[in-house]
């Protein structure tokens, strides 16, 4: 009987009728599982003993993360100012990944989890921060507003819906969600309405900051797949929150006066004298401690399962300035990248910038006043220029003082 001689696999003998895949060598033949099989070998000898390789179960490759300056330089891009929040959430984020990478085993030592709080103005870039950190994440990740929960028996959501939402992002992967991060905006608006926590039912208030304080902890929560409330002929996901970081954000209006009480109460000593120089008291927000939250109405048991506290600046004239133009997607770029698609060069005269700033700061409507007044100044031009024939266009102060003034009079 003669045919063909079989081709065998040079390592673990099998003929190419027994495998997948023969691959041809110079003098030999590989398989396809012993391919597999040297690959996971000169992995294991090549990483050998380097416990920060992508073999905890999250699959994080320490190696290949972004470092807390990465993280830092990405958000530069695109958030003006803020530094301390963005060392922060850079540290935070970086130290979440530790967590998930570490291993079990290890030496004992576990990462405790540093969930988040960040207080600062409105529109000062809190949610602007999330939403940017979000796009280099690699977990999932969602924004929630606090507002929307209220206590279980009353018309409103759960607060367990927020990992709905998570649950969401990653496509119903609950290993995924558990590794997840949350960003709880406008957490101030479910603080206790002042110091009278007992007279009547707070619906908004400390029920939901019991419920909150469940998943802040780490426990296994019942999530309803849809969201919305709880029923009892449901099923639910099992959840377990232990290693979801919870990034909180709110505007705490009105906790300066907290902050100058204590910070008084504090210089009252022998040093006051001292100490009251050196109190920056155009941003009191810096001074901001754990405690300033307590008196703001926030139950004690929250505030401790949020150690990490950072604060926002308010965004003051210069800050305005550059958020117009700075930012990788700033009103401007976008501006011109509109009237690009149309063929159309676009440019802003100096002193047009300067009077966008002047009426934000005029409205006191901060950085969200930039945008309606970048609209409101182009909005004719937007209109005519697809249609015209002008190849360029130049904005100068007096066209958008022009436009302002024709749509004020309008609401008039
Ligand atoms: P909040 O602090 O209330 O969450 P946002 O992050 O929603 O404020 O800010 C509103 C808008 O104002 C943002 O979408 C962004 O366009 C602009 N903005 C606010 N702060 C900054 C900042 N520091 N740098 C760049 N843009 C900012």
């Amino acid at each position: 009987m003669t045919g063909k001689r079989k081709n065998r696999c040079s390592f673990c003998g099998r003929s190419e009728d027994e495998v997948a895949l023969m691959l041809t060598g110079l003098n030999g033949f590989i398989c396809n599982d012993c391919v597999h099989q040297a690959e996971q070998i000169v992995r294991e000898s090549m990483g050998g003993g380097k416990r920060n390789k992508a073999d905890n179960a999250a699959g994080i490759d320490m190696d290949e993360l972004p470092k807390p300056h990465d993280i830092k330089a990405f958000l530069d891009q695109y958030v003006i100012g803020q530094d301390s929040a963005k060392r922060y959430l850079s540290v935070a984020v970086y130290n979440h990944y530790k967590r998930l990478a570490q291993m079990v085993d290890d030496d004992g030592v576990e990462i405790e989890k540093s969930n988040i709080i960040m207080v600062g103005p409105t529109g000062t870039g809190k949610t602007l921060l999330a939403r940017t950190i979000a796009k280099q994440l690699k977990v999932p990740f969602t924004i929630v507003d606090a507002t929307i929960f209220t206590e279980a028996g009353y018309v409103g959501e759960d607060v367990e819906s927020i990992l709905t939402r998570l649950l969401q992002v990653a496509d119903y992967d609950v290993a995924a969600t558990e590794r997840g991060i949350v960003f709880i905006d406008e957490i101030d608006k479910i603080a206790r309405k002042q110091d009278n926590p007992s007279i009547t039912r707070d619906v908004s208030g400390e029920g939901v900051q019991q419920g909150l304080l469940k998943l802040l902890e780490g426990s296994i929560v019942n999530v309803p797949p849809k969201g919305g409330r709880k029923h009892p002929d449901q099923d639910y996901i099992h959840v377990d929150t232990r290693n979801i970081l919870f990034i909180c954000g709110g505007a705490f209006d009105g906790i300066e006066r907290k902050i100058a009480q204590r910070l008084n109460t504090h210089v009252v000593g022998y040093d006051s004298v001292q100490n009251q120089q050196h109190i920056d008291t155009k941003n009191l927000m810096k001074y901001i401690v754990p405690q300033d939250l307590k008196s703001f109405g926030l139950i004690p048991e929250i505030i401790g399962r949020l150690p990490v506290l950072t604060y926002l600046d308010p965004l003051d004239r210069d800050a305005l300035r550059r958020i117009l133009t700075e930012p990788k997607n700033s009103l401007v770029r976008q501006q011109v990248k509109l009237f690009q698609m149309d063929g159309i060069k676009l440019t802003f005269e100096e002193d047009a910038l300067d009077y966008i700033v002047d009426k934000a700061v005029e409205y006191k409507l901060g950085a969200r006043g930039l945008r309606s007044i970048m609209e409101t100044i182009m909005i004719e031009a937007q209109f005519d220029a697809p249609s015209g024939k002008e190849k360029e266009l130049n904005i100068t102060r007096q066209y958008a003082e022009r436009q302002i003034t024709k749509s004020e009079r309008l609401k008039e």
